[in-house]
């Protein structure tokens, strides 16, 4: 993402907060993975979204009509010899220079000059509750300016959550955040195709794991969640991520899985045959989840709400069950009873941008949202036939699921990772192609 986009960013924000507001943003702490050895370090997409800057131990202010700069970062300090063991820090003259900042000063000395900014404003904007430790902080800045009353020192009188702003901005993508999801979904893309050309009974779930993150790391992308990779009855479970099991013979490949890649994720599921075969009865449950797909993408339009993809969905997969026995009973009454609810129990889709599960809300008021140009959603209806006896022997163990990442826009829904193998046809082609 280009540096105008991040400084653009800010201006929109500080022109909804307004003169007296002050936004103060912090990045993603440090996590332990286990003893001294820390998790790979991924910025908070708020702060991220609004700096570009990547570095931990660092917080965001953004002041309106502040005459000496309304941009401020603190960050670390350049230290020759922590950069030796941790890698290079922009430093405040970097933060400056390459990030846009107006003024920059050393996290160090937070405490004792953000209080004195914040005492200028009335209004303060943070993302309340997300950081345990950066609340008490925040607490603390206020009650420095608190203690100072009696002196004349003004304190702010509102806290404002910044989420309704930030994550309402976030929810609508620019041009240049479509084409970064669609380079994001088509590294997913690759790594999808790949796991379907090497697939062959004997392998274990893991081995087709590491299709993805070698594909992925290979397009500098790291996964944007823990890949489901359910041969089977694991197909079955909907967050299943042991990956540890042997694909047998006869059994279908539910795969979900996706990358991020310069801070955008993908997001893709397909379910393909191990044996390079469907079987009928797989076939026919792949193709009611291909038919609800395909009718959700068509409601994933300008102007409708955000449950009517997911309303064609339920229409679709409650036909379908019914027509191969399934179910029992009129289509109405089905839909109304909510009876696919024991087969289909999860939504048609969620926002997808910076996170997976993105920010933004589904409803408003009490009325779903009205789906508008920028916003991008996965589709990825889904059928579930686990072991039980209630289900005819030959769809047991059946678990499909689709899964595609969508663009909303003024010419119709615009599928970001589009060139991947769904036709049943197609995809034992490929995967005989192998
Ligand atoms: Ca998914």
């Amino acid at each position: 993402m280009n540096s105008k986009e991040f400084e653009r960013r800010r201006r929109q924000l500080m022109s909804m907060v307004g003169e007296g507001g002050i936004v103060i943003i912090p990045t993603a702490p440090v996590r332990t993975r286990s003893r001294d050895v820390e998790y790979n370090y991924r910025q908070d997409s708020d702060f991220y979204y609004l700096t570009g800057f990547p570095e931990p131990q660092a917080v965001a202010v953004l002041v309106p009509g502040r005459p000496n700069g309304e941009y401020l970062l603190f960050c670390r300090e350049k230290n020759p010899e922590r950069e030796l063991w941790d890698g290079l820090r922009a430093g405040q003259g970097g933060a400056v220079s390459d990030y846009g900042a107006d003024d920059a000063f050393p996290i160090d000395d937070i405490d004792d000059i953000l209080p004195g900014i914040m005492e200028s404003c009335s209004r303060v904007y943070y993302t309340m509750g997300m950081y345990a430790d950066f609340d008490k902080r925040m607490a603390e800045w206020v009650n420095t300016l608190r203690s100072k009353l009696s002196r004349g020192v003004h304190s702010p009188q509102e806290f404002v959550a910044l989420d309704h702003l930030l994550h309402d901005m976030r929810l609508y993508k620019s041009r240049g955040e479509i084409s970064a999801m669609r380079k994001s979904a088509k590294v997913s893309v690759a790594a999808h195709k790949r796991a379907m050309q090497v697939t062959r009974p004997g392998m274990f779930e893991y081995e087709v794991e590491a299709e993805f993150r070698h594909e992925f790391r290979r397009n500098n992308a790291w996964v944007s969640y823990s890949p489901i990779v359910g041969g089977g009855k694991n197909a079955c479970i909907l967050h299943y991520v042991e990956n540890n099991a042997e694909l047998q013979d006869g059994d279908l490949l539910l795969i979900d899985a996706g990358c991020e890649l310069d801070y955008y994720a993908s997001d893709i599921t397909r379910t393909f045959p191990v044996s390079g075969r469907f079987s009928p009865e797989q076939r026919a449950i792949y193709e009611i989840v291909l038919q609800a797909q395909d009718a959700a993408i068509e409601k994933t339009v300008v102007g409708n709400h955000w449950n009517d993809p997911h309303d064609a969905a339920v229409k679709t997969i409650t036909k379908g069950l019914r027509k191969l026995g399934l179910i029992e009973g009129t289509l109405p009454r089905l839909i109304k009873d909510g009876a696919y609810q024991q087969y289909y129990m999860h939504r048609t889709g969620h926002w997808i941008g910076m996170d997976v599960h993105d920010v933004g809300d589904y409803k408003v008021g009490d009325e779903w949202r009205v789906l508008e140009n920028g916003m991008v959603t996965t589709v990825e209806p889904g059928i579930y036939l686990d072991n039980s006896r209630k289900i005819p022997k030959a769809f047991r163990n059946i678990g499909v699921r689709i899964e595609d990442d969508v663009a909303i826009t003024s010419k119709g829904p615009d599928v970001l990772s589009k060139g991947l193998a769904r036709d049943p046809d197609d995809i034992e082609a490929l995967m005989h192609s192998r």
